[in-house]
């Protein structure tokens, strides 16, 4: 059997994989984010080719139809919208599942050719407070780490992370890197016990939310104990005094530990040179996730740590193409290439680059307003492709209801039946993994080959081509005459070297002369190039930035507050994971997290079921009476959609709540009220 090199389609690890027409899947030892590793979910990829339920051909009002047909309704729908209403009037919303090509045709249409920045993202619920964050301190959205550290820490500070289920082959290179030095410390800090916990030598139990007690607590006590550096302070950073001046008059203990707990933590990471400091969801589905990013920059910062081997920040993404995403600036306040919307230097360059009529001046909507959007009529056309915000956005009833209410509803898709698919006036059949070919960026800046291996079934077709027929038909033939996903790829690095003169991070002149069909992965901007090692940001003043944070006020008590996740071996709303038998083995239905006391105060048994209200909906789940699970929190999984589980889906209990800064929905603190059903 003949296996191709490609790349896991879960999670922003973003293994390397050989894969066969048969369903043979082995880790590729070759790729440097896996070195043949593979998790559950990775594993049975093989399990998930078949075509069951998958959207064959194009449907145009619950009817089969053929492409000229859909692709026209497609076209016509947003030409007129634009005509009648103006560019503001439409909007897509894509995924971190897609391509970086199908990423970076949706955004040239509709910020360089349509005119409106109202394209946004999944990614938003996966790591926009991380950019927010990167932003504010280094002048760009850089993630200066990568895998490497993670094995010459000495001490590694999990921050909000279920790295065990959430991304499990970096927790193996963890692991395997811990037995080989059993010197080196793990901290795991969490308001709720994870596996991840299991691997850490100490796991502190924070209350929700009380992330930034914490490290404005640890900034306190670097600068009470002499532990700054003085001298990189002076050289590279900026904003330091009144930022330590405002740790200083939080509380630590804000956060939920014990003095014990808190001493023994500063001391280790004020001790330890070698620190890395891995965040994820906990930290960026928040309402405070920005202030929380960069009260975690700020201690490095403040120390010099970052920008040298097994030390700094490093945000982990969710998505297997949250980077890509973000690079090609697919986000409604971004613009491509790592650039900005409100700067009319950038928005003049890239719309010189793509020589096209217009550029947005100004932010589109992002997620959550996007559908209040189309809630309250200003959305007239909708794309939404390769995702299902119809059970995966809080307040997932008012985003159906939502999108009813667009005129005009397009969705692309490679299944039939989905939440969001059913509202569609027009449904796409798109390709899947290994159908497709294209490249994804990982969360160590590393970019990859996804190859196809199987033919595309029926007359699926990929989300860049499909992009680029609706754009034809606007009348953009031109600029969207790409014959390959080469000619996309090859587009888009000559973009970045176009715009590069602003000094930004985005350096891909090391994909200029490559071979697409042969690519490797590799990091931008070189594999052998360490970011800020010269003490270099990117803000006009070349110094990063310290920002004064202050601490949430501590939460009242009197409802519960329900952390969403995800399960080991399932992904998103288990499109794909859902089909492999051996994956649903592991947590078969939709359950809670309870602790023992709350259990106990509302009658609850093992196994009963636990009515879930929140200001929206309700949900009821299977009670798992575990200490895992802190008393007053709640832990449910995310991945039941409304066709799987009529009562057991929980996303429609979340008020849509956004951290004002990144517009990131803050999935981890839902207030609800449980009672035994
Ligand atoms: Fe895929 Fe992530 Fe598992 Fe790697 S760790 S095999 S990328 S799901």
């Amino acid at each position: 059997m003949t296996l191709t090199r490609t790349t896991c389609p879960y999670c922003g690890v973003g293994c390397g994989i050989l894969a066969g027409a048969d369903g043979t899947i082995k880790g590729d030892t070759e790729h440097p984010a896996n070195f043949g590793r593979l998790c559950s979910k990775g594993t049975a990829l093989g399990e998930t080719l078949d075509l069951q339920g998958r959207l064959l051909a194009p449907q145009v009002n619950g009817c089969d139809a053929n492409w000229t047909d859909a692709l026209d309704a497609v076209a016509q729908a947003f030409s007129t919208a634009i005509r009648d209403h103006g560019p503001d009037s439409v909007a897509f919303y894509v995924s971190g599942q897609l391509l970086t090509e199908d990423y970076y045709v949706a955004n040239k249409l509709m910020k360089g050719f349509i005119g409106s920045a109202n394209i946004d993202t999944n990614s938003r619920l996966c790591m926009a407070s991380s950019v927010a964050g990167h932003k504010r301190a280094f002048g760009t959205d850089t993630v200066p780490g990568t895998y490497d550290d993670l094995e010459h820490a000495e001490l590694i500070v999990l921050v909000g992370s279920n790295l065990a289920w959430c991304h499990p082959v970096l927790h193996q290179r963890i692991a395997a890197a811990k037995a080989l030095r059993p010197d080196m410390r793990v901290i795991n800090i969490d308001p709720r016990k994870t596996a991840t916990s299991a691997l850490a030598d100490t796991h502190l139990r924070i209350v929700p939310d009380g992330d930034i007690a914490l490290f404005n607590g640890l900034l306190s006590h670097l600068a009470q104990n002499g532990a700054l550096n003085e001298r990189y302070l002076r050289d590279h950073v900026s904003g330091a005094a009144p930022t330590i001046a405002q740790a200083q008059q939080g509380n630590p203990r804000d956060s939920g530990l014990s003095q014990a707990e808190l001493l023994e933590f500063f001391n280790l990471w004020s001790r330890t040179e070698k620190v890395v400091t891995v965040y994820s969801q906990g930290v960026n589905q928040s309402e405070c996730g920005t202030d929380k990013v960069n009260a975690i920059l700020n201690c490095h910062l403040a120390t010099g740590r970052i920008g040298k081997p097994g030390c700094g920040p490093f945000s982990v993404t969710g998505q297997p193409n949250a980077m890509g995403g973000r690079e090609v600036g697919g986000m409604a306040n971004m613009l491509a290439n790592h650039l900005d919307i409100e700067n009319p230097e950038h928005r003049e360059a890239v719309q010189t680059f793509w020589n096209s009529p217009t550029i947005p001046t100004h932010q589109g909507l992002k997620a959550v307003d996007l559908f209040k959007g189309c809630a309250d009529g200003k959305i007239k056309a909708l794309w939404i492709m390769s995702t299902n915000p119809a059970v995966s956005l809080p307040d997932a009833d008012g985003v159906a209801k939502a999108i009813s209410n667009v005129p005009f509803v397009a969705v692309s898709d490679i299944m039939a039946r989905t939440d969001t698919g059913d509202l569609a006036d027009v449904l796409l059949p798109a390709t899947g993994w290994g159908e497709k070919d294209g490249t994804v960026t990982n969360s160590e800046r590393r970019i990859s080959r996804q190859r196809a291996f199987l033919p595309a079934p029926g007359e699926a077709r990929p989300d860049w081509q499909i992009i680029c027929e609706v754009a034809a038909r606007m009348g953009w033939k031109d600029a969207f005459n790409f014959a390959t996903p080469a000619d996309v790829f090859a587009e888009y690095i000559a973009s970045a070297a176009a715009t590069m003169t602003f000094g930004r991070d985005l350096d891909l002149s090391i994909f200029a002369d490559a071979d697409y069909a042969k690519l490797v992965p590799t990091q931008w901007p070189r594999n052998d190039m360490r970011f800020f090692a010269d003490g270099k940001f990117y803000h006009p003043d070349g110094k990063a930035r310290m920002l004064p944070i202050s601490a949430p006020a501590p939460r009242t008590k009197d409802v519960f507050t329900l952390n969403t996740g995800r399960n080991r071996d399932q992904w998103h709303t288990m499109t794909r994971s859902g089909k492999a038998p051996r994956l649903g083995a592991h947590l078969a239905e939709p359950y809670v997290e309870i602790h023992p006391k709350d259990a106990a105060d509302l009658s609850v048994s093992p196994d009963d079921l636990v009515e879930l209200l929140g200001p929206n909906g309700k949900s009821v789940v299977r009670a798992l009476i575990t200490e895992r699970t802190a008393k007053g929190q709640l832990f449910t999984p995310m991945h039941w959609t409304r066709q799987q589980s009529s009562a057991g889906w929980v996303n429609a209990l979340a008020a849509p709540v956004v951290d004002p800064v990144s517009g990131q929905p803050a999935s981890k603190t839902n207030k609800v009220t449980a009672r035994k059903f």
